[in-house]
Formats: structure tokens, C-alpha cells, sequence
């Protein structure tokens, strides 16, 4: 594994994923000759590590560039600068940003990605042997059919679907159960990173509940890491052992689940804690309603991205961007007054 980059985080444990100053900027085009007018920087400078075996959950509204951040992890898309260092089975790590396609073939099967959706991310047309086989068939895992349709059914079990409904399509499936389908299908190569984005927000509560233990169960038995991009933060708290948010393609805020949801260091966390709900009825709630619209990730306001929205803004904040610091152990923020703020956050009694 390379020199970690910045202090961005922990460093303890076996690194599996090390994103490192990553960007991914979209250019704005304009004109008869469709000219590069600008750039929307859905990624814009962002650095962390996932350790094996751990999940870490990141979190923002919509438009805050966390799902775009996950498709560039996988190379769904492509990044604009920066590196994705990951290491293989073997030990040998690799940066997945400028792997060439033929390389990254080769190592697709060690991550993958679950969609949000349910119903449009499997093929309609494909029989759930089918779906799950591919990626087995892909990567020249086993080539018997037997062979498949064995570890077919093994996986299957696994996800605890009934093996008799092998041969049925998927409209035959009702959401949670589509969502297992796609599980079975991301563990047929037995990969290490797992990127799941909104897995469960599709969901109904009680099926939602079902899906996170599965996936804890699986992540127990075979040492699964998992990226876990959510905007309900009551199931990033659940899953996640750290969590990192993000804001106008940026990290703001990163630190270990209990640190974060406990003791917030950037005003953007608490305001998007305030609105987790309780379920104590002494526990008054006391919602920070966030003014104005997030900013626009292809002009953002100078200095910290947060000020106009901010409730504690000082001059100093519309100038100068926050320095990225270590608050407290493990525990990071990007805010001018991190470490002088009140800032409230919600209690392990919920
Ligand atoms: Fe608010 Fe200023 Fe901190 Fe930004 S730097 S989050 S505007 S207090």
C-alpha cells in the first residue's frame, strides 16, 4: 500500500480502499460547438480509507456528489484526477482510476456495486440463475453448468432466497427480495468491497431492517468491506463503524459512527442530525431547517461552501476555506470554528 495521503483519516488496520485527492469534474458545454463553458465539480478534492472488514457510511443530501464518488470507486465512471488505491487478495495494491480497461477486467470481481433500485437494476428479461450466474460466467469463475447452478443455489441460500424459484424472473419478486437477488449476484466473485448505494432506501422499514442484517450477517462470514452510501442517517448509524459527510462534493466532516452522531464538528452534520428521528417521546425535537439551496457544485460561493446556509457564520467564513483537521482522535472536520462550536448532537438513548 502507498504512503497514506493526507490526514484524512484513521490509519490503524489492514487498508483495503484508499481514495486519495479525488475528483471528478463534469464539463459544462455550450454553443453550436459545444465549447467548455465551465465544470461541475461533483468530486472535488476528497481523500479517506476503508479498512477491510469495515463499513463506512457516507452520508449528504442529494447533489452532494457521494453516489457519483461511489461510481468512480467501481469505474462506472471515470474520474477526472486523484487515485483509488485498492488492495487485492494477493496484497498487491492497485490504483483503479488509471488502470487500463484490460487490467481492470481482471479485477472487477473483487468489488462490485448494489444499486438503489430494485425493481430497474436487474434485467427483466434474465431468470435469477441467470442474473446471478453472469458475473461467475463473466469472470470465468466455473465454467460447468452444473458447477454454476450449484454455487447458484449456494448463494441463494445464502441471501435466503428459496432455491426452488431458481428459473422465475424477476417480476415475480417483491423489492426485498429483488434486493437479494442483487446481493446473491454481487457475491458470486467473491468480492472484497462492496459499494452500496441507497441499498435500502427503496424499501419498506421492516423489509429495510431484514436487508441491513443480511448484510451484516454476510459481512460477518465473509469479512465483506462496505462503502455504504445513504441519505437516512438512522441506517448509516446502524451499519456503519465510521461515517464521512459530504457537501457540495466535498468532505466536511469525518470520524467513527459514535464520535459523529454523539458530538458533530461541522454545523452541516448537526443540521443533518437534527432531523433523525426519535423514537422517546422525552426527547424533544428541535429540527435545524437548513435555509436556501445547496450550492451549486458548478459555481460554489467562495471560502467555506456551507456559509450561506450556515447559522454561524463569521466573516472569515466567506473568505477562506476551512482547513481539513484532526478535532479529536479519529475525528475530523472542515470548519473554521470546529472546535469552539456548541454543536448538538443526538444521544445513544434514541
Ligand atoms: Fe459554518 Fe463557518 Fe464552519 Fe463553514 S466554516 S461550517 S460557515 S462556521
Amino acid at each position: 500500500m502507498p504512503e497514506p495521503a493526507q490526514a484524512a483519516n484513521d490509519e490503524s488496520g489492514d487498508i483495503l480502499l484508499e481514495v486519495r485527492n479525488l475528483k471528478k469534474y463534469f464539463p459544462i458545454e455550450k454553443g453550436f460547438f459545444r465549447s467548455v463553458q465551465g465544470y461541475v465539480k461533483a468530486v472535488d478534492d476528497v481523500s479517506f480509507t476503508i479498512r477491510e472488514g469495515e463499513t463506512f457510511g457516507l452520508v449528504g443530501e442529494s447533489g452532494s456528489g457521494k453516489t457519483t464518488l461511489g461510481r468512480c470507486i467501481v469505474r462506472a465512471i471515470e474520474s477526472t484526477d486523484g487515485q483509488i488505491f485498492f488492495r487485492l487478495p494477493d496484497g498487491e495494491s492497485v490504483d483503479l482510476a488509471s488502470l487500463e480497461k484490460s487490467d481492470l477486467r481482471n479485477v472487477r470481481k473483487y468489488f462490485h456495486m448494489i444499486f438503489q433500485d430494485p425493481y430497474s437494476s436487474l434485467d427483466p428479461r434474465m431468470s435469477v440463475l441467470e442474473i446471478i450466474a453472469e458475473p461467475i460466467r463473466n469472470n470465468k469463475l466455473l465454467s460447468e453448468s452444473r458447477q454454476i447452478q450449484d454455487r447458484v443455489r449456494e448463494l441463494m441460500d445464502k441471501v435466503g432466497l428459496d432455491i426452488q424459484h431458481l428459473n422465475r424472473y424477476p417480476h415475480a419478486f417483491s423489492g426485498g427480495q429483488r434486493q437479494r437477488i442483487g446481493i446473491a449476484r454481487s457475491l458470486a466473485p467473491s468480492p472484497s468491497l462492496i459499494v452500496c448505494d441507497e441499498a435500502v432506501s427503496a424499501l419498506d422499514v421492516s423489509i429495510q431492517a431484514q436487508i441491513l442484517n443480511l448484510l451484516e450477517d454476510l459481512q460477518e462470514e465473509f469479512n465483506l468491506t462496505f462503502l455504504f452510501i445513504a441519505h437516512d442517517l438512522s441506517v448509516v448509524e446502524h451499519i456503519s463503524d465510521r461515517v464521512g459527510v459530504m457537501y457540495v462534493g466535498k468532505l466536511v466532516e469525518l470520524a467513527d459512527t459514535e464520535s459523529l452522531f454523539s458530538n458533530p464538528r461541522h454545523p452541516y452534520s448537526e443540521a443533518l442530525l437534527s432531523a433523525v428521528p426519535t423514537t422517546d417521546p422525552e426527547v424533544k425535537m428541535d429540527r435545524i431547517i437548513l435555509t436556501g439551496e445547496v450550492a451549486n457544485p458548478a459555481d460554489p460561493p467562495s471560502g467555506c461552501y456551507f456559509h450561506p446556509r450556515c447559522r454561524y457564520a463569521q466573516d472569515i467564513c466567506a473568505q477562506e476555506t476551512p482547513p481539513w483537521k484532526e478535532i479529536s482522535a479519529r475525528h475530523f472536520a472542515a470548519c473554521h470554528f470546529a472546535e469552539e462550536l456548541e454543536l448538538r448532537g443526538v444521544g445513544p438513548e434514541r
